[in-house]
């Protein structure tokens, strides 16, 4: 076979710019050493209702092989309308779209508003993966500054006139943010949907983390605020609340986009896997998830402490980081002395020291951020977690002595 024959990429392809986070899962997979896994944001194993899912599964024989509705399983739409309602939101069945996960929601949201140049705005740090989806469909991104009350809105309109176009989507993650763990503020909610209306911009509102609230009080979701909103594409997704093997998520948009995403959805994957959707159906079905995320508040509450009472004891005045009310991240971000070290460069040490995060330039559009990083506390238990930041100290201290 001729090797020298290149094959005949398109120039898309270019712009299929990978994902860090994912890349850091197969580097960490090949260590053979014990590390403090901050970098993943995924529910423990311990913390995944496993014995559940296997009865859901095993309890889905009668489940179909064959190929289902692209819609998703007519069931498990009843089943989303449920959990939405619970969170005080209208949706309908026509509404609702079971996807691969929450990233098809994403891809799906992109490829039906983005075309090449488009802006779109995006939260500056944000999910890397959110910005690859829109950079694949030749977005022209935005990234507009976060802080502790959620993406600063009011900053939006100044930010757009600077570059004279006009958004076509606004991604944001309102709850919990990733990579930050902030939460948008109500008087921003109200403002981002006045924006979006002036702008004709479809806001892509992704919510993985919402219901994982541990303290404070819930605030409206976009859709409470502005119920059937026909600028408003929800994604959302079960990898957080159940366990992200699944590949579980869903859309909640207006009727006349859904109808295109099912289009986009039939030329991508028909439908989404038929057994796990009756599986994941069982699942929600048993009685089983309401009391799995009350359990989960408690530890989560508990993690997100032990990893503030770390950072405090073994960073203490070389950190500042957020104090998030849910979800599964914090935001760290070095200071003092420790202010000048670059969390990318840092990371082959801290990997040899026993403890992985994300760099703080994976979710900037830039690589900007270089002093900060994402650490998870979803996944550790309070003394791993507090062997965890220590390593990372021994680390950033080591850097600022060299
Ligand atoms: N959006 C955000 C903000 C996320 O954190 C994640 C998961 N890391 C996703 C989307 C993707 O979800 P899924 O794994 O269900 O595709």
């Amino acid at each position: 076979m001729p090797t020298q024959i290149a094959p005949p990429f398109a120039d898309r392809s270019e712009l299929l710019v990978g994902s860090v986070i994912d890349a850091s899962t197969a580097l960490l997979a090949e260590q053979q050493h014990d590390i403090v896994r901050f970098a993943m944001g995924a529910p423990s194993e311990d913390l995944m209702p496993i014995a559940q899912l296997d009865e859901a599964f095993t309890g889905s024989r009668s489940g179909r092989y064959d190929y289902g509705e692209t819609e998703g399983e007519p069931r498990l739409r009843a089943q989303i309308m449920e959990l939405t309602s619970q969170r005080g939101i209208e949706t309908s069945d026509e509404r609702l779209l079971v996807t691969t996960g929450g990233m098809q929601g994403l891809d799906l949201a992109f490829k039906l508003f983005v075309d090449p140049g488009d802006l779109v705005i995006v939260e500056a740090p944000t999910y890397s993966n959110g910005n690859a989806t829109a950079l694949s469909y030749g977005a022209d991104l935005l990234p507009a500054p976060v802080d502790e009350d959620g993406l600063i809105v009011e900053a939006l309109p100044e930010l757009v006139a600077r570059t004279g176009k006009t958004p076509r989507a606004i991604y944001t993650i309102p709850n919990f943010q990733n990579p930050t763990g902030v939460t948008l503020s109500l008087r921003r909610r109200e403002l981002l949907i006045e924006l979006a209306e002036r702008w004709g911009a479809m806001i892509i509102d992704d919510d993985p983390y919402g219901r994982l609230r541990f303290e404070g009080e819930d605030l409206p979701d976009l859709a409470g605020i502005a119920p059937k909103h026909p600028l408003l594409f929800q994604v959302r997704t079960l990898s957080k609340m159940i366990a992200p093997g699944l590949r579980t998520g869903w859309i909640d948009v207006d009727p006349a986009v859904r109808a295109l995403a099912v289009n986009a959805k039939q030329a991508m994957d028909t439908c989404s896997s038929v057994p796990v959707q009756n599986a994941v159906l069982n699942y929600l079905t048993s009685g089983h998830f309401e009391t799995h995320v009350a359990r989960l508040k408690p530890i989560y509450r508990e993690r997100k402490a032990a990893m503030l009472a770390a950072v405090e004891r073994h960073l203490g005045g070389l950190a500042t980081t957020t104090d998030p009310e849910g979800g599964f991240f914090l935001w760290l971000t070095l200071r003092g002395d420790a202010a000048g070290l670059d969390t990318e460069a840092l990371f082959p040490a801290a990997l040899r020291d026993g403890v992985a995060y994300i760099p703080g330039p994976a979710f900037t559009v830039d690589g900007s951020m270089r002093n900060a990083l994402r650490l998870c506390f979803a996944t550790s238990s309070p003394a791993r977690i507090d062997v965890g930041v220590s390593r990372l100290a021994s680390t950033i201290k080591r850097a600022i002595a060299a």
